[in-house]
């Protein structure tokens, strides 16, 4: 089975983003709107993060929405992955204004199928098509839409996941949570706490002006979780991007967890309960395949981005074939027995669990883990598409995986490269087990390089 990647003019791999007012202006909101109203007639549901352009962008999205005649049920303020959640029961689709992981001056949108997922390159392209020609259909006047808040579906989620642990796993642990001013102020601390937890929260009240912390939870921006957790004596701390569909870590010592040692660790886990397909993109760390392996399951790889994992989960389950997890090494997760979406209030509860079951320190967890060494280089190019094209020939005698990009493989060590699809760079990621060997396998991708950059 393979997945291919289609190029889209507006949205890219999460969405339409942009800085709002200037890209991702009320009028584009609202043609967004009117298109997807027109694609999936019946209800939608809308739902945003706390980006002070939220609230305006949301109305111009819905107005274009109620004008197809559709109804809309605005489900205010919540996390991207509860949205999604929401929209499986019975909407005919959903609108997400997000930014994800972007500054505070960007906001966009992510539009979720009535299964969950976000929507697909096919049918994003039909629905660009829309945008672009102006097609969209607006209704006669007695057949417009009606709004209805429906605020209270978030808990829907927050329960849905307590569900997935009975037990009360969380019992005298401490945990601290920092969900960055998101929307996941209103959920993670709640699911925590419903699974037994004593939760303390950073930056844990809503503002789109992100006081605190950047919406990408990096290492440096987490130093008051991580000060917290020592001070609190918590088992860890879970941060949140901007759109809580991502979860990172810090151990009880407050050390940053790399996120691909997050992932295995969370696939090994699974994995001692159940053997099956762990599906990733190609430019996840080795250390997911060599933990899913030793654990006995195997990996399946896509295309980079989270929509591609979330269908080849689908398709490959649909298929008969015993999918069992599927996430990108940046935080974001699938847990297909709760929704085929990346879930960072699930991935925090998880941990939880992970912990609670293994009766050690999250520190001591992560030390026993595979090491491996992950080196990213990026190289200014004019045309990167036909470098990627050439590539394969300067490594005649080597096993290559063209899913995305073109992944070199040495033994258990490779490189991925892949041309940036907004910006004049190709990126270079390369996996080794030593350092030593991160940097002589960089040399030699260099110096083969060099003859399609002249
Ligand atoms: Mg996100």
């Amino acid at each position: 089975m393979t997945t291919q990647k289609m190029q889209k003019r507006l949205f890219g791999t999460n969405g339409v983003r942009g800085i709002a007012g200037k890209d991702m202006t009320p009028d584009l909101a609202f043609s967004i709107g009117l298109a997807l109203g027109s694609m999936r007639r019946g209800r939608i549901a809308v739902g945003r993060d706390t980006r002070t352009s939220g609230e305006t962008l949301g109305k111009a999205l819905k107005a274009g929405v109620l004008a197809t005649g559709c109804d809309v049920d605005d489900c205010g303020i919540l996390p991207t992955p509860a949205l999604q959640y929401i929209v499986r029961d019975g909407y005919s689709g959903g609108a997400m204004i997000t930014a994800s992981h972007n500054p505070p001056e960007y906001n966009g949108v992510k539009i979720i199928e009535p299964d969950g997922t976000e929507m697909g390159d096919e049918e994003t392209i039909r629905l660009e098509g829309l945008i672009f020609s102006s097609k969209s259909e607006a209704a006669s006047w007695d057949r417009a839409g009606k709004e209805k808040q429906v605020t209270h579906l978030i808990n829907r989620y927050i329960e849905g996941i307590i569900s997935q642990f009975p037990g009360l796993p969380g019992n005298g642990m401490t945990v601290v949570v920092d969900p960055g001013s998101g929307p996941a102020c209103i959920t993670t601390p709640k699911i925590l706490e419903g699974l037994g937890c004593r939760v303390l929260t950073v930056n844990g009240i809503m503002d789109g002006t992100f006081p605190g912390r950047l919406p990408e939870p990096s290492a440096e921006g987490l130093k008051n979780l991580s000060d917290l957790v020592v001070s609190s004596g918590a088992s860890f701390g879970v941060a949140h991007d901007g759109d809580a569909d991502r979860a990172v870590f810090v151990d009880e010592k407050g050390g940053y967890i790399e996120e691909n040692a997050e992932f295995a660790l969370v696939v090994q886990s699974i994995c001692r309960k159940k053997k099956g397909i762990i599906v990733t993109p190609v430019s996840s760390g080795q250390v997911v395949e060599e933990t899913a392996r030793a654990e006995g399951s195997t990996v399946r790889y896509t295309p980079v981005g989270s929509i591609y994992v979330a269908r080849t989960m689908r398709t490959l389950l649909e298929n008969g074939e015993p999918v069992i997890f599927g996430g990108e090494g940046n935080g974001g997760l699938i847990f297909p027995d709760h929704q085929f979406c990346r879930d960072g209030g699930m991935t925090a509860a998880m941990m939880v669990s992970l912990l609670a079951e293994s009766r050690k320190k999250l520190s001591d967890l992560i030390s026993y883990l595979p090491e491996r060494y992950i080196v990213k280089e990026k190289i200014a190019v004019k045309n990167g598409a036909d470098i990627i094209a050439s590539l394969p020939r300067c490594y005649p005698d080597s096993r290559l995986d063209l899913t995305d990009g073109v992944k070199i493989y040495n033994g258990d060590s490779w490189a991925l490269v892949r041309a940036s699809g907004t910006e004049p760079i190709i990126r270079i990621i390369i996996d080794t087990n030593s350092s030593s060997a991160g940097t002589e396998f960089y040399q030699d991708l260099k110096s083969r390089l060099k003859t399609l950059l002249e």
